[in-house]
């Protein structure tokens, strides 16, 4: 089966007891057993929901995995994934990961001595010297936010085969349309299913499916423990999402392609970050990992106030943080997602003051240029 006739035909579909053909949301907390200790398949909803466990399939269908696993945000997803590990176990991470998952390393996991060291692993090179005994996981971002370097998944697979390593890759801004780390040579692969799967600014949600039963084992132990779960309304909303993944991805790239262009070859943006663009750093590699670029683009305007001015004047591109979604989102970096880095390690990172961050959507391409073109005068 293809991508896109897994996304309308894998896992679970409908309703074999009615036929109905979208997958029932059971609203269910607890299930009647047939005696004491005889359940029928589900206990409890924290453990097992059929509405949930549906779109857990799906999930471990499109990523080419053992199982899926559905959690109430990303955030619950990457931390379910952490405790994994132990105190004193030491993880290496792409340096500019999602903020949350920085704050999740530096300010709560760090109260437990789970140890990491962030490198660009954009550069292979070095990330072998940050491998210490105590090192349990390589956790990689690609393509990253907001500059869109892009990591060899292949080349991290085969270093953590070497030293032992499990591999995480959280898989958000490429979507498993486009890349399946799994069969990289990835261990976990994760989502904030609140992006481009849900994909309508509508549901938080975290995603993540794993290469082998052991593991899947130890995560849903560690879901069932911890209890991060999604709820059956946001899986079906989730299941919705991707039956169209597929045609979403497909146009948000027409049109982020024809904006790259576009912004190119506009005199007031000095550097688009599109890792579609063969000047983009990570373009080789990202062809070979990856069937598709996505539809993450920034540029620099030039300084912050120049950018403020962008942002003030766009008709079709919403302000606001988060991404994935059908309609165009825009917003500038160093004010709002990377607010909290300090100015000099920004700097470092490469994030400008001028930085425009958007999150391309499914609107006609034509409009989004205009508009575009209106805001840069
Ligand atoms: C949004 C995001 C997360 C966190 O997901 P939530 O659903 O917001 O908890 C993790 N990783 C990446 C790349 C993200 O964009």
């Amino acid at each position: 089966m293809r991508a896109k006739t897994k996304m309308i035909h894998g896992g679970v579909t409908g309703d074999e007891q009615t036929g109905a053909v979208s997958v029932p949301i059971y609203q269910v907390s607890t299930y009647e057993q047939n005696s004491a200790g005889k359940p029928r398949g589900y206990e409890y909803s924290r453990t097992g929901n059929p509405t949930r466990h549906a779109l857990e399939s799906v999930v471990a269908d499109l990523e080419n995995g053992k199982s899926g696993f559905a959690f109430s945000s990303g955030m619950a997803a990457i931390t379910s994934v952490m405790m994994l590990f132990e105190s004193g176990d030491h993880v290496v991470m792409t340096d500019d990961v999602y903020g949350g998952t920085y704050r999740l390393m530096t300010n709560v996991l760090n109260r437990f001595n789970l140890e990491h060291d962030y490198v660009d692993t954009s550069i292979a090179g070095g990330v072998e010297a940050a491998i210490q005994p105590n090192t349990k996981a390589l956790y990689i971002e690609t393509p990253t936010n907001p500059l869109l370097k892009i990591t060899d998944i292949t080349k991290m697979a085969e270093l953590a085969k070497k030293h032992d390593l499990l591999l995480i890759v959280d898989n958000t801004f490429a979507t498993p349309y486009w890349q399946q780390p799994l069969d990289l040579g990835a261990d976990i692969v994760l989502h904030s299913a609140t992006k481009y799967i849900g994909g309508h600014s509508d549901v938080v949600a975290g995603l993540l499916a794993v290469s082998s039963s052991d593991l899947a084992e130890r995560i849903h132990f560690i879901q069932n423990s911890a209890g991060g779960v999604l709820g059956p309304q946001d899986s079906w909303l989730l299941m919705r999402g991707i039956k169209t993944l597929g045609i979403r991805m497909e146009a948000v790239e027409r049109n982020t392609a024809k904006l790259a262009e576009f912004l190119q070859n506009h005199e007031k943006v000095s550097t688009v970050y599109y890792p579609g663009l063969p000047a983009h750093e990570g373009h080789e590699v990202a062809r070979r990992q990856a069937t598709g670029f996505g539809g993450m683009i920034s540029f620099d305007a030039g300084s912050g106030e120049e950018a403020e001015k962008v942002l003030s004047r766009v008709a079709y591109y919403t302000l606001a943080e988060s991404l994935g979604a059908v309609e165009s989102l825009i917003s500038i970096p160093a004010k709002m997602t990377h607010a909290s880095i300090p100015k000099d390690r920004r700097e470092e990172l490469g994030i400008a003051d001028g930085l425009i961050r958007v999150s391309v959507g499914i609107e006609d391409a034509d409009d989004l240029i205009e508009d575009m073109e209106q805001a840069l005068k």
